[in-house]
């Protein structure tokens, strides 16, 4: 039987366009469809804007450290509708990009969206395509709890981007990446943020200590944390939002301008996707896949947040390369999802890989683990003369010298644990860190001077 494609991909992000272009290096003839921008949630409404507001927050801080180093500066003040525009080019520039390398590794791309007929026929706009193998890269979606009223006067981080104004009370509803991201951001662009979390910390999952830190840090730089409360109601009002809050019998009331985020969570983004007219399973509300990335049909495939595995766009790509080398490409790997790094863009920052100290525990035993942990003001700092605190924890398994887990908080810790991630993935011990000469003077160096 003859197809149109080798291969059809449904969905233009991360895990989609690197499948897609890595099949067509092989030669394989591949089709795209995307209804919305090219580059999906991370280019458009994720990680890439995200990182840009980011810096952007840094610069009330800059502007106070530069008088301890005898710069004077003058007057200054954030010009929103400048910041957000300059954004969202760059948001533009990288959808052109992504366009010249799919037109570049001639991948047919389909601007609509691709809905299944049948296990290789797929509906997109007006046409019908079949393929021999299908990927599904859909993604994830924001979702918001559904037993609080008022909640749809909520906005979700899809919306954060285009806010015409900066809200001058801001009240984030959840305590994970995303909600400690833009509390962050909104901070240091001089919003007052008031932050609602459940639990008595934020970062569920991370290790303790690193929790401790950045939820201590972002209090200290001014976010208002209400922990172990629960968001019940939200009200409309003439002058923004009132949003109703519980903890245990207590009941308060937030206010916040037009807008609250309610950063509580992403789901896969597979409904109306025509997946009833294919035997692909769904479970728990994902696709689920082997470790090859194959669904329940054996030329359907799926990578990246529709499967719900570790949601990062990097996952996404290295899934999305191992289906392609594997199917088109005849080399087989597998992914790997042990030791993958991660960070978090709040502020101080984070980041992380391997183990924390709960797991290492309870998969070594408390007597196997040995912790090393650094806390310190680094030296920039110290000219302004300002209480900023960088943390930093090894976790070793003491029976192999294995290091199991890096953490660290403060500047620069997405830079620096990407390269210890490298010596983690290697299987490095705590005497190969310390056979490692030290780059002086830096923050980085504490890791492989920890005694
Ligand atoms: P998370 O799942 O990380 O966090 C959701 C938060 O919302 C938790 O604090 C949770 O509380 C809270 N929550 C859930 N339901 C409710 C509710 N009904 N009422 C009140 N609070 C609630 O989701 P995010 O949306 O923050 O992030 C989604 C994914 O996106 C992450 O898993 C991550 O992989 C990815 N991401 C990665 C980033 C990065 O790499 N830097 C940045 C942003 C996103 P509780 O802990 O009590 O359950």
């Amino acid at each position: 039987m003859s197809y149109d494609f080798d291969l059809f991909v449904i969905g233009a992000g991360s895990g989609g366009i690197a499948a897609a272009r890595r099949a067509a290096e092989y030669g394989a003839k591949v089709g795209i469809a995307e209804s919305g921008r090219l580059g999906g949630t991370c280019v458009n409404r994720g990680c890439v804007p995200k990182k840009l507001l980011v810096y952007a927050s840094h610069f009330p801080a800059y502007f106070e450290e530069a008088q301890g180093y005898g710069w004077q500066v003058g007057e200054r003040h954030l010009d929103w509708s400048k910041l957000i525009r300059a954004v969202d080019n760059e948001v533009t520039r990288l959808n052109g990009i992504y366009q010249r390398m799919l037109d570049n590794s001639q991948v047919q791309v389909f601007r609509d969206r691709g809905v299944f007929v049948d296990a290789h026929g797929i509906q997109v706009g007006d046409r019908k395509v079949t393929a021999d193998k299908i990927l599904i890269a859909v993604g994830g979606k924001p979702t918001k709890p559904d037993n609080i009223p008022g909640i749809e006067y909520a906005i979700t981080s899809d919306e954060m981007f285009h806010l015409p104004h900066q809200p001058r009370r801001f009240v984030v509803l959840g305590g994970g990446y995303i909600g400690v991201e833009f509390a962050s951001i909104l901070n240091g662009l001089g919003s007052q943020v008031t932050q609602i979390i459940r639990a008595d910390q934020i970062l569920r999952g991370f290790d303790e200590d690193i929790r401790t830190q950045i939820h201590e840090g972002m209090a200290k730089h001014g976010v208002q944390f209400l922990s172990g409360t629960e968001g019940i109601a939200i009200e409309k009002t003439e002058s923004g939002l009132k949003i109703h809050v519980q903890s245990g019998d207590q009941e308060t009331v937030v206010e916040a301008d037009g807008v609250s985020l309610a950063a509580t969570g992403r789901i896969p983004n597979i409904q109306n996707l025509g997946l009833e007219n294919t035997q692909v399973e769904v479970r728990q509300g994902a696709i689920a896949v082997n470790p090859q990335s194959q669904t329940a049909v054996d030329h359907i495939f799926a990578v990246g947040d529709c499967t719900d595995r570790i949601n990062l766009t990097p996952v996404a790509i290295k899934e999305g390369r191992a289906f392609a080398d594997a199917h088109f490409g005849g080399k087989s790997w597998q992914m790997s999802y042990d030791n993958v790094p991660t960070a978090v863009f709040s502020n101080p920052e984070a980041a992380t890989v391997g183990l924390t100290e709960a797991e290492a525990v309870e998969r070594y035993g408390a007597e196997a683990i040995k912790i090393y942990r650094s806390r310190f003001r680094p030296m920039y700092y110290t000219l302004p003369d300002k209480d900023e605190k960088t943390l930093m924890k090894l976790i070793v398994n003491q029976e192999t010298d294995r290091v199991l887990g890096a953490h660290m908080v403060g500047d620069d810790a997405a830079e620096i644990i990407q390269g210890v991630a490298i010596a983690l993935k290697m299987g490095a011990t705590k005497a190969d860190f310390d056979a490692t000469v030290a780059i002086h003077p830096s923050a980085a160096e504490e890791f492989v001077t920890m005694r």
